[in-house]
């Protein structure tokens, strides 16, 4: 992965769809297609005010909606309800996201025939499209789960 590549690219399709590019909105991009975690949008604008104090939660808001709509971040979405922003995945991979530290991995190969082929049955719908996303405890926050019974 070649982070300022894909800077470039991000821009570039940010321009191409009509997008000024202003010092704030690059430094989203900068942000975003940089970040292995998955950020939400106060923690977007934290880290970007470090460098930019000029920049507005509304920018925020609005470059992110904007590299939402392009494909280019994809919406991780958390128990309570809200969500972050991680750099969309190729193909087709599911997020898998650890309620503990907030690490998001991503895993490919799910077989959900036997599921949609029982709810197609059951309602009559043809399905062709799935939304899935796993919760759990990361390798690294299980080990630091201390066990009561242990001595
Ligand atoms: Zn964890
Ligand atoms: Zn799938």
């Amino acid at each position: 992965m070649n982070t300022s590549l894909d800077v470039l690219r991000w821009l570039d399709l940010l321009q191409s769809s009509g997008y000024r590019l202003t010092t704030p909105r690059r430094a989203i991009v900068e942000l975003m297609a940089g970040s292995q975690r998955a950020l939400g949008p106060i923690e977007v604008f934290d880290l970007g005010r470090a460098g930019h104090p000029g920049l507005g939660l509304v920018t925020v808001y609005r470059t992110l909606e904007k590299l939402e709509e392009l494909g280019l971040i994809e919406r991780v979405h958390l128990p309570d309800g809200c969500h972050r922003y991680l750099r969309a995945t190729h193909g087709h991979q599911h997020f898998l996201l650890c309620t503990t530290c907030g690490l998001v991995q991503t895993f490919a190969g799910d077989n959900l025939d036997p599921l949609t082929g029982r709810v197609s049955a059951d309602t009559g719908f043809a399905i062709n499209e799935h939304w899935l996303q796993l919760y759990g405890t990361c390798p690294d926050c299980r080990s630091h789960i201390t066990n009561p019974s242990e001595p």
